[in-house]
């Protein structure tokens, strides 16, 4: 037989916390409780599969239901002493929505289900509140007319409004009885006048049409929508509960209210919620009255005069206190109840995992760990990694009003407010002067730094999430919004308009980088704290972890700052960002100027000491930790000068004609730079840049390891390589500095040259590549870029369509695209291993941060992935809950 129905009630139950599938969140947790000995109104769920045939059959109901819940009617009647749909003792019942995910007031409810024009006189008699009864039967004619029959409720506050309107009233409490009665009559004439039918007079229709609406209302275009954004399958369906009514607007002695175990801001372990006295349940959500505390300490604490759920009914409160704990330790996690407290009898109506902050997370994890209701595994387990973003930068407070002007992609977490400046050198002067600014660029280029260094945040109206602006912005743990196509910026005005609106400089905006938002003004934040739990959990992620974490920094600024968030090594030093600064742009210029190797060289020498140093310094804030440097990468035209005056800067400066400097920048010019002359491509052609580079690099291990003490084994990383041919070249040359530096300084220097794997010819040739490549690094970055032949600076403008159609599951720069660029990684490690059984692999693209790629590495075996240094905590937390999860 089918079984379609489920009961519970009175220290029993049909089903249970496991059987969250089939009777939705809400139903299996009711029948949880009911089993557990809990006092919860009895009641059924029909189950999600009659969501499901309901919509698989034309909207109709299988045949054995009606059979099923009339027998569930007869227990509850049983139970209760009285009937659902008996006049002369009536038991009214509610219908609310359940499903295998919480959708928060996305489906519908329908309360005081069974009262009609006989049931209300029988139920103002036994209670001898007549107020009470029409009050009720008020809220349901308007709740089933908007619900089930689709008549919009704002009628009838417009008769209640005018009502009071006549009769000089203020409050709803100020209505009598007899008030009450004649709004029935009015709301009833006002159902039949517009659907020209009576208001349903029968329980059994009113039942009936309840549970039809509650499935009708999982196609609703809301729930659709919140189904879209948070991947439920609509195949699921939604349970239905039926359940007898319990009343906290019954008198002074009776109240309803809702509860946290712990405290869902903080963490605290303190029971934590609000009541209200002779009240239903959407009362205390629509706050016309003001909600009470639960506890003396909570009333204290606010500064109330009202009395608290302890002081007022202490024997119902030290019940609900007991139920909380017990239920707390029997979900093994911190719950969000509600209760209803009817002629001092206390019922609860639900219990859920409660949400919670990433503060209050990380404390109740330890908490219940410390307390030994969970393990610390489990407690690993718990923490959403990405939400770890929230405790490590400022972040806009929740309570603050957002003016959104714009919206871009959340390139870089945080958020920051500031004058809008249009160019690096004004972001300079501006910080120099100790005023705050958001950068607004069309897209940033590595000139750019210093402003992206002095800026509090950066907005660009170009730009994808590998970006530049996004990559240099996330590696220095400033907010950034990239490719905000909304916005134009016309720099000879200076404004940034949007819409019709105008921005000058000097306006004060400010980026979300969490959200991608942009806002008008200046906005409350909330600053950073990381707290001892923090410190606890991570602990405890480093133990059950096995990948390692390393971290993409070439400042030592950048070094430093990984380190203190835990990074193990420096997993990529990108070194053409150590190019730009002062002198060293001079020098780069004078070299890529240069009419030939021997004058290219002459340039060479000015940068080598200063790389020297730079390296020294790395090697020195690492300590003997990894530290993986990579030859120049980008192509040269990069750092040539793009204006005319810039352009006539650096010809007086070098001593050349500046016909000769725009020749050579027009000779440089490449239609398409990133698939052009850049990478190990470089080296080919001009093999004195990788021998400088190279030198530096063996300098300064040796200068690094007499400082400290500790010995330096860099590894050299050989960037684009596509053929093995061309890596053997370039190895050949690192290894021939290698013999004579070790020479020159009579040391023994131990060091890798090994290659990233960021095209997919590399994946493919892996097994040939690894004879003689040391490690590889998944150039995760590049290799999404040519594996989709999707451009990673243009992306932005496109592929927005694409998510929004659901033609991509998420941008594929972000979140690794596993079926497709992971098939490449995952075949270039299978094919490197099986050449070089104990080759070391990792990832240094952005998805090296991201927790979802980040449990595809365990999978595929790698060593470690690298990240942006204020990834660094998310990283190690994915990778512990990565590991714990192949574990099992
Ligand atoms: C990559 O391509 O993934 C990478 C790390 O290199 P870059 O982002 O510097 O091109
Ligand atoms: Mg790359």
């Amino acid at each position: 037989m089918d079984k379609w129905v489920y009961e519970f009630g009175d220290g029993r139950a049909e089903g249970s916390a496991e059987m969250r599938n089939l009777l939705g969140g809400k139903g299996a947790n009711l029948a949880e409780m009911s089993s557990l000995g809990l006092p919860v109104p009895p009641g059924f769920t029909v189950t999600t599969e009659v969501c499901t045939y309901y919509y698989d059959n034309d909207k109709s109901f299988p045949a054995l239901l009606t059979e099923q819940v009339e027998t569930a009617l007869a227990t509850i009647a049983q139970l209760s002493g009285r009937r659902f749909g008996d006049d002369d003792n009536p038991l009214l019942m509610s219908v609310r929505s359940g499903a295998r995910s919480s959708m928060p007031g996305m489906m519908d409810t329908v309360l005081n289900l069974g009262l009609n024009d006989k049931s209300v006189e029988t139920i103002a008699d036994q209670s001898g509140d007549a107020r009470f009864a029409y009050d009720s039967y008020r809220r349901f004619i308007q709740m089933y007319s908007d619900v089930v029959m689709g008549l919009d409720h704002h009628a009838f506050e417009d008769i209640l409004e005018s009502f009071k309107h006549r009769a000089g009233y203020v409050l709803d409490t100020d209505l009598t009885a007899d008030d009450w009665k004649n709004i029935v009559v009015e709301y009833k004439k006002l159902v039949e006048n517009e659907l020209e039918t009576p208001f349903p007079q029968d329980p059994q229709d009113q039942l009936w049409g309840g549970i039809g609406a509650v499935f009708q209302s999982w196609m609703a275009p809301r729930a659709i929508t919140y189904r879209a954004i948070n991947n439920i399958p609509a195949n699921w369906g939604t349970a239905v509960n039926v359940q007898s009514m319990v009343f906290g607007n019954m008198g002074e002695d009776s109240a309803t209210g809702v509860a946290f175990t712990r405290n869902p801001s903080t963490g605290e372990k303190a029971l934590y919620g609000e009541f209200l006295i002779n009240a239903q349940g959407e009362d205390v959500v629509a706050g016309i009255r003001t909600p009470q505390n639960l506890t003396e300490a909570a009333r204290i604490e606010a500064g109330s005069d009202e009395p608290s759920l302890e002081a007022k009914m202490p024997e119902a409160f030290a019940e609900f206190s007991k139920i909380c704990d017990q239920l707390e330790a029997h979900y093994s996690d911190m719950q969000d109840l509600e209760f209803t407290i009817q002629e001092g009898k206390l019922w609860m109506l639900q219990t859920r995992s409660g949400k919670r902050t990433t503060k209050a997370a990380l404390k109740i994890a330890t908490d219940l760990a410390a307390e030994g209701l969970i393990s610390k595994e489990e407690a690993v387990l718990r923490i959403d990694p990405a939400a770890l973003d929230q405790l490590l930068h400022p972040t806009i407070d929740p309570a603050a009003k957002r003016n959104v002007i714009a919206k871009g992609l959340p390139a870089s977490p945080g958020a920051a407010s500031g004058e809008i400046v249009f160019t690096s050198e004004e972001a300079q002067d501006a910080k120099a002067q100790g005023r705050s600014v958001v950068l607004v660029r069309v897209e940033t280029s590595p000139e750019d730094i210093h402003g992206m260094h002095a800026a509090e945040g950066i907005l660009t109206a170009r730009g994808g999430m590998t970006s530049h602006a996004a990559v240099v912005a996330r590696g220095m743990g400033k907010p950034c919004v990239s490719g905000a196509s909304g916005i134009r910026i016309d720099l000879r005005n200076e404004t940034l308009s949007v819409g019709d609106k105008t921005y000058q400089r000097g306006d004060i905006i400010t980026v979300d980088g969490t959200s991608g938002q942009v806002l008008e003004g200046e906005i409350a934040m909330l600053q950073p704290e990381l707290s001892e739990d923090f410190a606890t959990l991570m602990q405890w992620a480093d133990a059950a972890r096995t990948m390692a974490v390393r971290t993409n920094a070439e400042t030592p600024a950048d070094a430093r700052m990984a380190l203190s968030f835990g990074a193990e090594g420096i997993g990529l030093c990108r070194t053409e960002h150590m190019f730009f600064d002062g002198d060293r742009i001079m020098a780069m210029r004078e070299m890529i100027l240069a009419e030939d190797a021997a004058g290219r060289r002459a340039a060479l020498d000015k940068l080598l000491p200063m790389q020297t140093a730079d390296f020294t310094d790395l090697f020195d804030i690492m300590r003997g930790k990894p530290v993986t440097i990579r030859l120049l990468d980008p192509p040269l035209h990069e750092f040539l000068p793009q204006s005319e005056s810039d352009m006539e800067d650096v010809a007086k400066a070098l001593n050349l004609s500046i016909d000769k400097v725009r020749q050579r920048t027009r000779t440089l010019h490449e239609f398409n730079p990133m698939l052009g002359h850049r990478g190990c491509r470089l080296a080919v052609s001009y093999p004195e840049i990788a021998d400088m580079q190279a030198r530096a690099i063996f300098e300064a291990a040796v200068e690094a390891a007499q400082k400290t003490g500790a010995p330096v084994t860099p590894e050299i990383m050989v960037p684009l390589v596509s053929v093995k041919p061309e890596f053997d070249l370039i190895k050949g040359r690192i290894d021939a500095v290698a013999a004579l530096v070790m020479k020159e300084r009579d040391v023994e220097i131990k060091y890798q040259v090994g290659t990233m794997v960021e095209l997919p010819r590399a994946a493919l040739q892996a097994h040939r590549i690894a004879e003689t490549a040391e490690f590889f690094s998944f150039g995760t970055n590049d290799l999404t870029q040519t594996t989709f032949g999707i451009s990673r600076d243009d992306a932005a403008s496109f592929l927005g369509p694409y998510a929004a159609q659901g033609l991509i599951e998420q941008d594929p720069f972000v979140s690794l695209d596993q079926d497709g660029v992971g098939e490449l990684v995952r075949m270039g490690a299978e094919r490197g291993r099986a050449t070089r059984a104990d080759i070391k692999l990792g990832i240094c693209g952005e998805h090296g941060g991201d927790p979802a790629s980040i449990i595809f590495c365990q999978s595929v075996g790698l060593d470690y992935v690298s990240c942006s240094p204020y990834r660094v905590p998310i990283a190690r937390l994915a990778a512990a809950q990565a590991a714990l999860m192949h574990r099992k």
